[in-house]
């Protein structure tokens, strides 16, 4: 809670109703009620989310939206005046994230903001790191100073594993417990092996020293 939303919309009645409704939801709420000042305060990074009228003087909400987009993925729902599918069509086309019809009920505008909000939080993806390595773990990816390791699929779930619990000692039980499953079914030198294809290709193939073995206990990952 507590985003910060724009509100843009010349009906003065309409956004006081709306702010008044945001807030109580535990949003941060400003309104503009022309469109240049709209822009100029969407511009100014200051706001997770922009409510933006259509139809809006000095400034369209559609002409708001095209300058907006040539430097911002700032999440925009539009405010249409009618059901009218041009509106829809040409914001969408024009970037924005969503639009809702007026006379809106409120609790449908506040579910199209949660979800707007969602899916712009989720492009930023998790990253673990350990000294000079670092892992994407939605892009499935690995780099050590910028230069990509290659992993399988048990290597890499293994290296996510001792990231996030970097400087925890692991026992090989837990590993394998973690990585392979409770129905593995084989040798518990199975984590050692892994470590071994690990170490050659981080610690070793760039010279550092990230996996360590605590003798009679497991492994941990340590910043170096
Ligand atoms: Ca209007």
């Amino acid at each position: 809670m507590g985003e910060r939303i724009l509100l843009v919309e010349d009906e003065e009645k309409l956004a006081r109703m709306v702010e008044m409704e945001l807030k109580y939801e535990g949003y941060r709420v400003e309104k503009a009620f022309d469109g240049r000042t709209g822009l100029e305060w969407a511009r100014s990074g200051e706001f997770d989310l922009v409510l933006l009228d259509i139809m809006l003087p000095q400034l369209s909400g559609m002409e708001v939206l095209r300058r907006l987009r040539k430097e911002s993925q700032l999440p925009v729902i539009m405010l249409t005046a009618r059901d009218s599918v041009m509106d829809k069509v040409s914001g969408l086309d024009s970037g924005a994230d969503d639009y809702i019809t007026k006379p809106f009920a409120i609790e449908e505008l506040l579910a199209r903001i949660r979800a707007a909000l969602r899916n712009h939080g989720g492009h930023d993806s998790q990253v673990l790191t350990a000294g000079e390595l670092s892992m994407d773990i939605d892009r499935h990816r690995v780099t050590v100073r910028g230069q990509e390791v290659e992993l399988t699929k048990k290597e890499f779930d293994l290296l996510c594993h001792l990231l996030e619990n970097k400087g925890r000692v692991l026992t090989r039980e837990a590993l394998l417990d973690s990585v392979w499953g409770f129905d593995f079914v084989g040798e518990t030198n199975s984590v050692d092996v892994y470590i071994r294809f690990l170490r050659s290709k981080i610690d070793e193939a760039f010279g550092i020293k990230l996996i360590h073995t605590v003798r009679g206990v497991g492994y941990v990952i340590k910043d170096e």
